[in-house]
This record gives C-alpha cells, sequence and structure tokens, in this order.
C-alpha cells in the first residue's frame, strides 16, 4: 500500500458553510507549492486533506515542508495506506513505522475512528495493533502517559492510515480567503513579520517599497526583495512596487520643521502607499509599527499618520515586544537579512531630536511648506515593479 501526507485543517474546519469553499482555496494554495516537488493528487475529506503521490519521482519530504507551510494546516504528517482491515492495518504499522519504533523504548497506540461502522472500536483497534507492536518488537514497552512514540491509528472512509510524526503546520487560514492587503516593506525586522502575519489571517499581499536612491542603495533594495522571498513561502506570490521618495525627502528636510520630519514623511508614506492599494486593488495597508519601538511609533504620532489613511491600516505588531517579533523572525527565517546594514530611507535625514508628541494641527502647519501633492505624483510616475514567487 500506499503512502500519502495528510493535512489537518484548523479554523477552516469551523467555518459552516463557508468551509468548502475555504477548502478549495487550500488545496489551490497546496497545488501550486507542489508544482516542482512532482505529481500528486490533493482531495479532502472530513477537515483532512490528503496529497498523494502519483509515482515514485515524487518528492515526499520536500512535499511536507511546503505543506507546512501552507496557511490553514494546523498539523501535517507523512501516513502509510492500510486496508481497513485489522490484521492488515497491524502489519502496516508494524513496516511503516519500523525505523522508528526500532529507536524508542516505549510506545502507545491512539486511534481515531471515523468511520463508525468499522466492526472495532477505538480501544480495541488501539490494543489490537499495540499488543501486535508488541509482538514484533519484543525490545518495546507501553508507556500510556509519557511514551517516546505515539502511534497513532486513522480509520477513515476509504482506507486507514498510519502515522507517528506529525508536525505542526503554520496555522491561520488560507491566504486568498481575506482579500488583499498592501504590506509597507522597510528592510527592517519588523514589517516582514507583519507582512506574514496577514497572510496568516488569509490575505493575499502585494507589496510597496519606498527608496531614495543615491542616499539609498540597489543593495538595499535587494534585500526587500530577499526578505519577501521568504514571506513568499508562505504567502504565495508578490507583486513589489518600488517608489522613489528621494526629491519629497530632500524637501521635507530643506523646507519642513525638523522635528516634525519624521511624520511628515511617514503621512507621505501612507499616502502614496494608499494610490499604489487603488491601483492594485488591496483593500487595506499593513505596517510594521509598534506602540512606543520608537518617535514615530508613539500614540501621538500614529494618530497623526493615521489621520491621512481612508482605508484600514493594520499594524499587527503594535502590542509586541521586540523580543517576541525576533522570535517569530527568526521562525520564518527573515531574522539573518534583516539585520543586513543597509540604510532604509526611514534612516537617511532623521532629526536629531524627533517630537514624540506631535499635534495634527502642528503637522499639517509643518507640511504646507512643501508641495507635497506634485512630489508625490511625480514619485508614483515612476514606479518599479518586481513579480515575487518563492516557487
Ligand atoms: P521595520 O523593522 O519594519 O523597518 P522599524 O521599526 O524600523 O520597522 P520604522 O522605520 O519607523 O520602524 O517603520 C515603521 C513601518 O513603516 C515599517 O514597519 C514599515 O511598514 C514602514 N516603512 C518604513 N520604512 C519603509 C520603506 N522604506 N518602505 C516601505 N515601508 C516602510
Ligand atoms: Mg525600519
Amino acid at each position: 500500500m500506499g503512502e500519502v501526507i495528510l493535512l489537518k485543517l484548523g479554523e477552516v474546519a469551523l467555518k459552516g458553510l463557508n468551509r468548502r469553499s475555504f477548502e478549495e482555496v487550500l488545496m489551490k494554495n497546496v497545488k501550486r507549492r507542489l508544482k516542482d516537488a512532482g505529481e500528486f493528487a490533493v482531495s479532502a475529506r472530513q477537515s483532512t486533506v490528503y496529497v498523494e503521490p502519483l509515482d515514485h519521482a515524487a518528492d515526499m519530504d520536500l512535499a511536507g515542508e511546503r505543506c507546512g507551510k501552507v496557511f490553514g494546516v494546523v498539523s501535517y504528517t507523512r501516513a502509510g495506506t492500510a486496508e481497513k482491515d485489522l490484521p492488515a492495518i497491524q502489519e502496516r504499522a508494524a513496516e511503516y513505522l519500523r525505523d522508528q519504533l526500532e529507536e524508542v523504548r516505549t510506545f502507545k497506540v491512539e486511534c481515531k475512528r471515523s468511520d463508525k461502522k468499522f466492526p472495532y472500536k477505538s480501544p480495541e483497534i488501539c490494543a489490537e495493533v499495540g499488543g501486535y507492536l508488541l509482538e514484533k518488537y519484543p525490545h518495546l514497552q507501553v508507556d500510556v502517559h509519557r511514551p517516546d512514540l505515539e502511534v497513532r491509528v486513522e480509520v477513515r472512509e476509504q482506507y486507514a492510515f498510519v502515522h507517528a510524526n506529525a508536525q505542526p503546520g503554520a496555522g491561520g487560514i488560507p491566504v486568498g480567503t481575506g482579500g488583499r492587503g498592501l504590506v509597507l516593506i522597510s528592510g527592517g525586522l519588523d514589517s516582514p513579520v507583519a507582512a506574514w502575519q496577514m497572510a496568516k489571517r488569509g490575505l493575499e499581499l502585494t507589496a510597496v517599497h519606498f527608496a531614495s536612491p543615491p542616499y539609498t542603495s540597489e543593495l538595499a533594495h535587494d534585500k526587500v526583495v530577499r526578505l519577501l522571498e521568504k514571506v513568499s513561502q508562505y504567502a504565495g506570490r508578490i507583486k513589489l512596487v518600488t517608489v522613489e521618495l528621494t526629491r519629497l525627502q530632500e524637501a521635507i528636510r530643506d523646507c519642513c520643521p525638523e522635528d516634525l520630519g519624521t511624520v511628515i514623511l511617514r503621512r507621505y508614506m501612507l499616502r502614496a502607499a494608499q494610490r499604489v492599494a487603488e491601483q492594485e486593488g488591496c483593500q487595506c495597508l499593513i505596517t510594521g509599527e509598534s506602540l512606543g519601538q520608537v518617535a514615530s511609533q508613539t500614540l501621538q504620532a500614529i494618530a497623526c499618520t493615521d489621520a491621512v489613511a481612508d482605508m484600514p491600516v493594520f499594524r499587527p505588531l503594535i502590542g509586541s515586544d521586540k523580543a517576541e517579533i525576533i522570535k517569530t523572525a527568526r521562525r520564518i527565517d527573515t531574522f539573518d537579512t534583516s539585520i543586513e546594514p543597509y540604510e532604509d530611507c526611514c534612516t537617511i535625514f532623521t532629526p536629531r531630536h524627533p517630537r514624540t508628541k506631535p499635534t495634527l494641527e502642528m503637522v499639517e502647519r509643518g507640511e504646507q511648506a512643501i508641495d507635497g501633492e506634485s512630489l508625490l505624483k511625480e514619485a508614483l510616475q515612476h514606479v518599479r515593479t518586481t513579480h515575487i514567487s518563492a516557487y
């Protein structure tokens, strides 16, 4: 008998009448990720997605790893298939899990019987399979409290499955079920994590990056592309729109009150992002801001920035500490890239003493010193686009 990858769905299973459409999107995402791992059949039954290899060339390790990064999957495991017949299940468990059983001292068997017509109840299946494994592997002992290995038997509608090594999946809900968001991506630690978190809640992503050549370099842009490639392993394809803010930034530096420079720049970033969002069919903006992290992220500064937005601005990291953000950055493998040292447009011309409690009135007055609208229009006329896809 063969082998499959079983994907367990979390919240998707709770979607009631929408469940089927969530499953469809999830399966489409799975198929797309597996394109270069071989030929697979993907189907869904009883809150589980089955990924079956169609030939021997299929790379099951790679496929498992890819499936583990599909949002909507809470856990995944490779499993051996068996006919729905007790002796067949016993033999398959002994054979399929041989390497693992030989390596451990204690085990237990857990059973899930979704086919209620199967003639044995779960406790009987556990006892029968457990007994058989003890006979086959005399070095083993049963430990129901803290076993080295948990052997799982699932009796489902068509086949039974045995497995012992389920891995946590990415969680969340499938990308493509929640609309499209435009993430403001810098080369820093926070924004890639923010992007990942919102993709986890089902958003497809488009990205906007602000560059200020010659003050910022092509290397900084390349870093952003590499960060998005990492995010794309989870979020799927991402189109990156790069907007040059050099002239706008110079005007702010030369004409606006120095202590308000950062807030004013951030307001223009949001305005620019919003126009890109409208063009690209995005319904919200996403930033990596975290309350109090820097002068431009105090409540007062965020209020001044938010005042120019007329679509929702999601800041998924607003309540996170740096240590928590770093933990996620390591998990999604963006950390090492994020800490590479290139200038970002936010780190050039920074005021010596940025005002931490600006008022809207102050900022609106300060902004009048430049013709921001023209500079913005000009910047948006020469954008550069890059298409990013991890696979
Ligand atoms: P990050 O680690 O994401 O760079 P940060 O802590 O450095 O964030 P800021 O530089 O104040 O904070 O930026 C706050 C947010 O503004 C970023 O998380 C990002 O969403 C957006 N942002 C900053 N710089 C840029 C840029 N050059 N292009 C696009 N968005 C940017
Ligand atoms: Mg930054």
